[in-house]
Parts: C-alpha cells; sequence; structure tokens
C-alpha cells in the first residue's frame, strides 16, 4: 500500500524538535502568569492554567522521548505525528485561555497582557509549526481571530484600524509560515532526489531501506530489493557524450518508474547508472520472491526496447541482482552487499539477467574477496613458485612452457586460473608477471650454463602485463640484467587468444618492439577467441598453440577435422603449432601422423619442478 512509502515531506525529524522548544517557550513564560495573577487577580485560575501547561508540556516531553527511544517505521511515525500535531495545537491554544480571562477583566494592564499573549503565540505558532503547513495555517488563524474579535468588540475607530492591522499581520504571518515551508519542502526534496532523473537518490534509498526493514522485523513479511545496473552504459557516455547519456538515463528511468508504479514499488537512482527498485510487503516468501522474479524479467525487457535520442537510435540492456529482505536481524548495508554480489554475478555470466542472492553466492565471493586479499602477500611469503611442463619437439628435443604455482598457508593450493584473473582484476599481475618473467629468465640462463639441453622456454604473459606501459622496459631491463642474445632467442611468450578483442594495435605496437629484443610469440588457446584469419596475419607471432578443448574433442569423438584445419591454418601461415593437453597414445599418434611440430600434455609429463625438468628426458617418443 502507498502508505508504506517513506513521504520525506513530512519533516518527522525537524517537527520532533519544535516540540522541545515549545515545552520551553512554555514553561519559560507560564511562570510570569502566576505572578500577575498574584499582584492583579485571583491566583487561583493561574494556578489551575499552570497545571495546565504543567500537564500539556509533560505530555509533549513523553511525545519526543517516545520518538527519540522508539525505532518507528513510517506507519508508526505517522501515528506519532497526528499525536503531536495534538499536542503542538494544544500548547499553543492554552494560551488563549488567558486571553480570554484577562479580556475579560477591567484593569488595562491585563489587557495588555492579553493581547501581547495572544499575538506572541500567534508569531510563535506561525515560525515554529511551518514545516506542518496546514497545521500551521489553522493555528495561526485560530489564534488571531480572537484578537480580531476583541478590536471589534471595543467598537471604536482606533480598535478597528488596530482590527485591520491584526488582520495584516495574521496574513504576513501566514505568508512567512508558507514560504518557509516552502524553502523547507524544496531543501528537503533536493536532498532526497537526483536532479536529473527526479528519482530518489542514495540518501532516499538507505532511509527507505532502512524503513522498510524495521517494519519487517517489527510486523514480519517480506519484500524484495533489486539493484539494476545498465550494461555498458559507460561506452554510450563516452562516445556518444553526456548530454546523449543523460536522455537516456532520464528515458530509462520513467520506463521502470512506470512499471515499478504498476507493482506498487518504488524507483530509486543510487548514482551513475545503477538504480534500485524496492517493494511493498508480501506476507509470503514465495509469492514474494515470484512477484521478484516477474518485475525482473519486465524490466529487463523494457529496458532493451529501442531509445531514441536525438536522432540516435540506442539499444541498452541491464543486469539485476534480487534479494528478499525479511524479518531476520540484518541490516541494510548488509542487503545492499547481497543485492550487490548478485548483481555483479549478474554481470559476470554475460549480463542482460537476473541472478538472485544466495549463500552460495555470498561464499563464492567471500573467497574471492580472500583470495584476493592473500594474493596481495603472496610474493612476500614465498608463496609463489614456478613448474615447467615439458614439450616435445619433432626431433626430440625438449622445450617447456613456464606455469605459476600458488601454495597459500590458510588456502593451500588455489590453480592459476582462479588466482590470475584476479591478479588481473586487481593489478597484481604487474607485480607478480614480473617476478615470473625474472625466475623463469634466471632459470633458463641457469639451465644453458649449466649445459641442459632444451630449445624453448614460453612464458605466459598477459595482456594486462603486455599493455602496461613500463612493461618493455622491464623486459629489456632484465634481459640485460640475466640473457645473452642466444638465449633470448630460446624465450617465447605466449599471448591469449581471447585477450586480442582488445587493443590490438597497440598490442602489436608492444609486440613489435619486443621481437626487436629477441623474443618469439605464440598465440595461446588458438579457436576459442574470434580473431580472424587476416587479423592472425598481422600478429608478429612464430607459432600457435591448439587450444586443449580440442584435443579432449578428438579424445572423445575420435574426429580429428578441427585438429586438423587448424595444422592446414598454421602450416600455411608458416607458423609452428602445439599441441596442448596431450594425454593419450592416440592423440600423440594422430598429431603425429598430421604434423604437429609440438606436443604437450600429461601423456609426456605434467608441470615438473625446475630440477625434474632438469633430469627429463623424453624417450625416443616421437617417430620422425
Ligand atoms: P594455459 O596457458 O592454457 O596452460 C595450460 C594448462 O593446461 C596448465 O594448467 C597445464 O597444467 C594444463 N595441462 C597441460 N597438459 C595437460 C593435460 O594433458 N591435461 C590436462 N587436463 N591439463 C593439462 P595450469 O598450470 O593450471 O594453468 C592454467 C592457466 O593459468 C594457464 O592456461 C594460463 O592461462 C594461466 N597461467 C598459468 N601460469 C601462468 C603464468 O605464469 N602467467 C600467466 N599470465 N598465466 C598463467
Ligand atoms: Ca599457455
Ligand atoms: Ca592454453
Amino acid at each position: 500500500d502507498r502508505n508504506l512509502m517513506l513521504d520525506n515531506m513530512k519533516f518527522y525529524d525537524f517537527i520532533h524538535k519544535q516540540i522541545l522548544v515549545f515545552i520551553i517557550i512554555n514553561l519559560s513564560t507560564a511562570p510570569g502568569y502566576l505572578l500577575i495573577g498574584y499582584f492583579y487577580s485571583s491566583m487561583y485560575i493561574e494556578m489551575l492554567w499552570f497545571v495546565a501547561v504543567l500537564l500539556i508540556s509533560l505530555w509533549g516531553y513523553r511525545l519526543r522521548i517516545n520518538y527519540l527511544k522508539n525505532d518507528m517505521d513510517v506507519k508508526e511515525k505517522e501515528v506519532w505525528l497526528t499525536k503531536t500535531k495534538f499536542y503542538l495545537f494544544f500548547s499553543s491554544y492554552v494560551w488563549t485561555f488567558m486571553f480570554v480571562v484577562y479580556a475579560l477583566q477591567d484593569k488595562i494592564e491585563l489587557h495588555y497582557i492579553s493581547l501581547v499573549t495572544q499575538i506572541g503565540i500567534s508569531v510563535v505558532a506561525a515560525t515554529l509549526l511551518s514545516s506542518q503547513k496546514r497545521l500551521a495555517i489553522f493555528t495561526v488563524v485560530n489564534l488571531m481571530f480572537p484578537v480580531l474579535v476583541y478590536f471589534i468588540l471595543i467598537d471604536q475607530t482606533y480598535a478597528y484600524l488596530l482590527a485591520f492591522f491584526s488582520i495584516v499581520l495574521s496574513a504576513v504571518l501566514l505568508y512567512s509560515s508558507t514560504n518557509t515551508f516552502k524553502y523547507l519542502y524544496k531543501s528537503q526534496y533536493q536532498a532526497y532526489h537526483d536532479r536529473l532523473t527526479s528519482l530518489g537518490n542514495r540518501r532516499y534509498f538507505i532511509e527507505f531501506l532502512e524503513n522498510t526493514i524495521k517494519r519487517l522485523k517489527s510486523k514480519g513479511g517480506f519484500s524484495f530489493f533489486l539493484l539494476i545496473d545498465l550494461d555498458h552504459f559507460k561506452t554510450i557516455n563516452d562516445s556518444l557524450g553526456h548530454d546523449v547519456g543523460d536522455m537516456l538515463l532520464i528515458e530509462v528511468s520513467s520506463r521502470m518508474k512506470k512499471l515499478a508504479a504498476q507493482n506498487n514499488s518504488i524507483v530509486l537512482r543510487l548514482g551513475g547508472d545503477e538504480f534500485s527498485i524496492i517493494s511493498g510487503i508480501f506476507d509470503d516468501r514465495k509469492k514474494c520472491l515470484k512477484a521478484a522474479l516477474s518485475l525482473s524479467q519486465e524490466l529487463l525487457e523494457v529496458i532493451k526496447q529501442n531509445y531514441n535520442v536525438e536522432e540516435n537510435s540506442l539499444f541498452i540492456s541491464a543486469s539485476i541482482g534480487v534479494t528478499v529482505l525479511n524479518d531476520i536481524e540484518v541490516n541494510a548495508t548488509q542487503f545492499i552487499k547481497e543485492a550487490d554480489i548478485a548483481m555483479y554475478e549478474a554481470k559476470h555470466q554475460g549480463r542482460d539477467g537476473i541472478i538472485i542472492f544466495n549463500k552460495e553466492l555470498s561464499k563464492k565471493v567471500e573467497l574471492k574477496l580472500e583470495i584476493e586479499r592473500l594474493l596481495r602477500f603472496s610474493l612476500e611469503n614465498n608463496e609463489i613458485s614456478l613448474r615447467f611442463q615439458p614439450q616435445i619437439n619433432s626431433d626430440n628435443t625438449k622445450s617447456c612452457e613456464v606455469l605459476v604455482r600458488w601454495n597459500n598457508l590458510k588456502l593451500g593450493f588455489i590453480p592459476p586460473d582462479v588466482f590470475i584473473p584476479i591478479a588481473e582484476q586487481t593489478g597484481y599481475i604487474i607485480e607478480l608477471g614480473y617476478y615470473i618473467l625474472e625466475e623463469s629468465f634466471k632459470t633458463l640462463r641457469e639451465w644453458d650454463e649449466k649445459g641442459i639441453e632444451f630449445k624453448k622456454m614460453s612464458i605466459n604473459i598477459s595482456i594486462l602485463q603486455m599493455l602496461n606501459v613500463g612493461f618493455i622496459d622491464d623486459v629489456k631491463a632484465l634481459i640485460e640484467k640475466y640473457l645473452t642474445s642466444r638465449q633470448i632467442s630460446k624465450v617465447i611468450f605466449e599471448i591469449t587468444e581471447t585477450s586480442l578483442a582488445q587493443s590490438v594495435e597497440e598490442l602489436i605496437v608492444n609486440m613489435r618492439a619486443l621481437k626487436e629484443l629477441g623474443i618469439n610469440f605464440s598465440l595461446d588457446d588458438f579457436g576459442t577467441g574470434y580473431s580472424s584469419l587476416s587479423y592472425l596475419s598481422k600478429l608478429p607471432i612464430s607459432e600457435l598453440k591448439i587450444d586443449k578443448s580440442f584435443i579432449d574433442e578428438l579424445r572423445l569423438t575420435q574426429d580429428g577435422t578441427i585438429v586438423r584445419t587448424i595444422l592446414d591454418i598454421a602450416k600455411n601461415m608458416k607458423l609452428e603449432v602445439v599441441a596442448e593437453g596431450v594425454e593419450e597414445e592416440f592423440e600423440k599418434n594422430y598429431l603425429i601422423e598430421n604434423n604437429c611440430d609440438i606436443l604437450q600434455g600429461y601423456y609426456f609429463s605434467m608441470p615438473i619442478t625446475k630440477e625434474e625438468f632438469e633430469n627429463y628426458f623424453p624417450s625416443s617418443i616421437r617417430k620422425i
């Protein structure tokens, strides 16, 4: 129901402070009337009235304490506000009693007092109640009215003039009060809303979420909360400009707003291209989840529809993370984290999708964070080591691929296809890659000086390393430090085909520079990416590695068509071919028959230590 929406325009916080001001004003001025009563009047009336003021102040004090002590949800706050309005009204109106009492007396001093009292309380009400517009107007009119009547009853020219003045004064009070209200309203609105889309902003979101959670905790029930992030919005912003980006955001917002309103939910903009939707309350978890999913589904569809922005026809999709809010003892931050985890998982799974948060997902993310944290200390804790997997050349000599290993004290052995992507995300790959390179060069030199026979050493290089500004200088320095030119000619850098998708031009420039230094290149995981053949001929590579998945397929289907095709392409382009993941004799034989140059896989050897590699002799497996 709509009442559950947090209405920030109610200024609960503001009005609760005014209670205190009213109490202070009442209690500081009311004793003066006891004094007046003592000198001019009967005293009994004043004492009775003073007791009434005390009681009303006590009432106000309790309302205030109630507000501060109890964590109220919006509904409870509304009830509280209604009571408080009554308190404020009475607390102003109690003065009119004394006004009437003194106005009926003969002594002129008492008339002065009564007038000042009534006009004074009118001014107080106009100023202090301005955040409650209707209450302020009602009270001011009610308080000034007796003054007007008083002057009219005098029935003298001067008194009619004073009556007119009091009307003017009332008008000014009403004007200033509504003006203050407008200003308060506006600044409050701005503090809680996003300028561009007029949706509630992050602050609104946090308060709303906290309120919803409070309500769920006290009354039970379920609510859902969606985190919506547009996919590749940055690209649109960067390529078409911020104006187009802004207009797109406005349009996306209005589509979401419409849909959310139909579903009794509220849309908020958390910043940039990130939005959130918080639902009303359901009494059943299943219903809640079902509603969340169907709304998410509709959102994805609506967002994906074409946008016409300044003659651009645009498309955009979104990724949505879903989490269900319930009465368990979890705070807003935790729920936001959960939705965030789910949303990132949706991004991770290829975007344009919906993921519901679950405990497994959170474990996965926690592990990732733990890896991220511990990885940073892996080098200084000496947890990183290298293995060398033999590659068998057609002349029955050996080469090797360097493979990194991380053995962590707490987490144990973490495979490189888990931690390398994380190192790439955090940037740690630069440091790690440097270490791998240096250790590999040292080993290469050591082997060469020991007279160990080997042809080539392949080192995996991350695309991030390749594109790093200092990389070429680093390699140059390392070569100068460790390798002779004959030794450099044994070095191959492996780059993966999938990484080619980005910044090829830049990559080619760097590859050429490295080639100048004597380094050769191999294209790893060939066949899994989308490089076209024309593109392939532009790359300064001398070797292709057939991806393991094709060798696996050969093993499973006994059909070598793809493998043979790749071998043909490579031969035509005068590239050497490495087959990795060779596990069985049949595969080995097939590859040899089809003139594959280099073989690598468990059939020959697992990745092994430096010492093991030194003592590894390929038995005469290859018949040339
Ligand atoms: P990759 O470059 O494709 O490495 C080949 C992977 O296949 C290695 O896994 C290797 O142990 C495994 N392998 C080799 N022969 C066989 C086989 O016969 N059967 C099976 N099932 N697997 C085989 P590893 O060492 O776990 O490395 C995984 C990935 O991690 C590598 O894939 C590479 O992308 C990355 N990586 C490993 N070391 C480094 C490194 O030093 N630097 C960078 N940037 N990435 C690395
Ligand atoms: Ca590799
Ligand atoms: Ca590979």
